[in-house]
Parts: structure tokens; C-alpha cells; sequence
């Protein structure tokens, strides 16, 4: 069982240690603890504060849109995206079942149906040839929208995700939407940084969203934000994550039912000082996965980079394995070694609540989901 010794040594090597290493940790490198405390000092601590301003003015800077909101979590961002855009009970929402669970519960959450179409093997994102092909089976143009003619129900978004930071083929999947009148939403969660033919991710559609887990790129705990071009939405947004209520100095009165996914001040905090040091994540990250990238030239696994004219966050680096036995190896020797590693998820159909979706023939999310591992990334 010493197939992958040499690999082991490099990322021990790598992160200078032989204890425990971490797919992903947290980097508290800058103002984290001043920011925070200031939160605490000011008693400003909940859903009012200038930190939370201050986030949404750093993400919209930073993705390059009008309009950012700061919400409790990525999950909530994409629910209130999804419903923004048009999504209602009973549609259906186009997307990738290779994916984390949070994208089509986004959906779900939503009363709408995920329909789980292939994604494309460099990008290991939602493939915008498998939407064409779905589309031309299934799909029709009426008055008030695209309707897959087989179930009569009514397809109200797209919603691709940037798998590991890397970004989907968005030129040809906007054509498509934009052809069949679909509004596109970016699960653009764990892509912060990454950049599309010069632009950042999650502006490309009517709505992006991006999540701040702990184990993201940047992190304030927990939270999302919501960002868009469009002015109407983004106002929207922001009315619907804070209980729709009705600006006003002392009534309390909410006009349509609304959410309380506001982030608080004290997870804005912690974002700030994090994006205050967002380039210099992207750097290491990057010269890392150029450290892995010299390395895996000598293996068999295959490290994945990214595309022409992209940019990717590198926010979790990941190899191919040959097969899923090797892959199964890998996990095995890896993790005994104490080097954190992960596979790419299980496929969404394949879970109980989402074994009835539709689901096209997969045969790349399926080769993926055998082969795909991710390895330690954590800035360093
Ligand atoms: C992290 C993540 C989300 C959102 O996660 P939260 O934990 O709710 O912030 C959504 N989609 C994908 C693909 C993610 O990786």
C-alpha cells in the first residue's frame, strides 16, 4: 500500500508537516480580530451595522455588479435568487447533478423540480450542449415562456455551478438561455475570484450568488451574498431577506412574505478582513497549484488547471484518477496518512429526495464522480 507514497511526501512536503492536513482551513492573517471586536465594542453585533454595508460594497466591487446582498448563507442567496428570477411551485429548474446538495435544495426549497443534465468534462460544470439537446427534445417556446411539453411544466431558470472555482462555459450556456428565454442564476458559491474572458463569475447571469462557509475561499463564519445588474432584483433582495419589511422609523410593516436571511454584523466583521486579503489568497492559491501542477506532470493523476480564458479561484485543487478503484486507493492512503482528501460528490439523483428528477444520460458526470479527488488547498 505504498502506490501514492510519493505523493503523500510531496504535499507533507508542501505544507511542511507530517501532522494532520486540512482540505481547506481558514486564513485569520489580517484585521479579522480588530473587526470583530469592533462589532462587540459598538454593540453592533446583529442585523444593523456598517460592516454589513461594507461587505456589500466590497463583493459588488469585487464581482464587478451593481447590486450585492448579504445573506445568512450561499443555500438562502440561491433560494431567494431562484424566486427572484421567476421560479415558482412547480417548475422546473435546468441544472447539474454533479454538484454540492445545496444547489437543487435551493431549488427545492422553492416548491420548483431539478432537472439534472450533464455537465462538460473540462469545466466539470453544467454543459451547455446538454441543455441544447434537452431543450430541442423537450422544451417549447409559448407566450408566457419556455414549457417542457413532456411534463407541461414551466422551466423558469439555469442554473450552472462553477465546480471548485471553475468557471463554466458561460458564452455558450447564456446563448442557449437567451434563446429559449430562460433567466440564468450562478451557483457561483465557490468561485470568488475566478474570472470568465476577463470578467468575474456571478455577473454573467441575472443573478449570482457566492457562499462565505468557513471552508470557502473567504469566510465570515457563515454567510452568502446575492449579487446582480439588475437594479429591480437587487432592491428586491434586499427587501425579501430582511422580512419584507416596509422602511419606516418605528411601524412594523411587511408587505408580501418575506425572509430573515440577513447576515449579521458580526459575520460581515470577519468577511471584511477577510476580502481585505482576497488577491493575496488568490496568489498562493495559485502559485500552489502551480506547485502541483509541476509535481503531477511525473504521475498518473491527472491535476486539473484552468481552461483558456479563464481565471480560476483555485479554491479546491482536485486530480483524476484512473478509475474508480484507484480512486478508492488513493482515499485510502491518503486519509490514513493523514492527508485530507475528499471525492467530488455523489451524484444529486442519487439520493433518496432526488431520485425521481429527470436526469439525462450523465456520461461525464458519471466518469467524473469515479475519478475526481480533491487534495489539501489550504492558503499557505
Ligand atoms: C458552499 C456551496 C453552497 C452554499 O453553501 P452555504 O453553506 O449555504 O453557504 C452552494 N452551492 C455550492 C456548490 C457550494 O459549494
Amino acid at each position: 500500500m505504498t502506490k501514492f507514497k510519493n505523493t503523500i511526501s510531496f504535499i507533507q512536503d508542501t505544507f511542511k508537516t507530517r501532522e494532520f492536513i486540512p482540505l481547506h482551513q481558514p486564513s485569520f492573517s489580517g484585521n479579522e480580530k480588530k473587526y470583530v471586536l469592533d462589532t462587540i465594542d459598538s454593540t453592533y453585533v446583529s442585523s444593523v451595522g456598517a460592516y454589513v454595508n461594507q461587505f456589500e460594497e466590497m463583493i459588488a466591487e469585487i464581482s464587478e455588479t451593481r447590486h450585492a446582498v448579504a445573506v445568512v448563507n450561499g443555500t438562502s442567496g440561491i433560494e431567494v435568487a431562484l424566486r427572484l428570477v421567476g421560479v415558482e411551485s412547480g417548475n422546473e429548474v435546468l441544472t447539474q447533478a454533479l454538484t454540492f446538495v445545496a444547489t437543487a435544495n435551493a431549488i427545492a426549497y422553492n416548491g420548483a423540480t431539478p432537472v439534472f443534465l450533464d455537465v462538460d468534462m473540462d469545466t466539470m460544470g453544467l454543459s451547455p450542449q446538454s441543455v441544447e439537446n434537452f431543450l430541442n427534445e423537450f422544451g417549447e417556446l409559448r407566450n408566457n415562456g419556455c414549457f417542457n411539453k413532456k411534463t407541461g411544466k414551466r422551466i423558469t431558470a439555469c442554473l450552472p455551478m462553477h465546480t471548485f472555482g471553475f468557471p463554466v462555459h458561460l458564452d455558450e450556456l447564456l446563448k442557449v438561455c437567451t434563446k429559449w428565454k430562460i433567466p440564468l442564476v450562478e451557483d457561483a458559491a465557490e468561485s470568488l475570484g475566478s474570472k470568465y474572458k476577463g470578467k468575474a463569475t456571478g455577473s454573467f447571469g441575472e443573478a449570482g450568488v457566492f457562499s462565505f462557509n468557513g471552508n470557502k475561499i473567504v469566510t465570515s463564519g457563515g454567510g452568502g451574498a446575492l449579487v446582480t445588474n439588475n437594479s429591480k432584483l437587487g432592491i428586491s433582495a434586499k427587501h425579501l431577506t430582511t422580512t419584507a419589511k416596509k422602511p419606516h422609523s418605528y411601524e412594523y410593516d411587511h408587505d408580501e412574505l418575506g425572509y430573515n436571511y440577513r447576515m449579521p454584523n458580526l459575520n460581515a466583521a470577519l468577511a471584511c478582513a477577510q476580502l481585505e486579503n482576497l488577491d493575496l489568497f488568490l496568489n498562493k492559491k495559485r502559485s500552489l497549484a502551480k506547485k502541483y501542477e509541476e509535481f503531477f506532470k511525473q504521475s498518473s493523476l491527472k491535476f486539473r488547471t484552468e481552461l483558456p480564458e479563464t481565471k480560476a479561484n483555485y479554491w479546491l485543487m482536485c486530480v483524476e484518477l484512473e478509475n474508480l478503484e484507484e480512486r478508492n486507493e488513493f482515499l485510502i492512503e491518503t486519509n490514513k496518512q493523514n492527508v485530507m482528501t475528499r471525492p467530488i460528490w455523489k451524484l444529486m439523483f442519487n439520493l433518496p429526495m432526488y431520485s425521481d428528477c429527470y436526469r439525462d444520460d450523465q456520461v461525464n458526470a458519471r466518469f467524473l464522480e469515479d475519478r475526481i479527488i480533491n487534495i489539501p488547498s489550504s492558503v499557505i
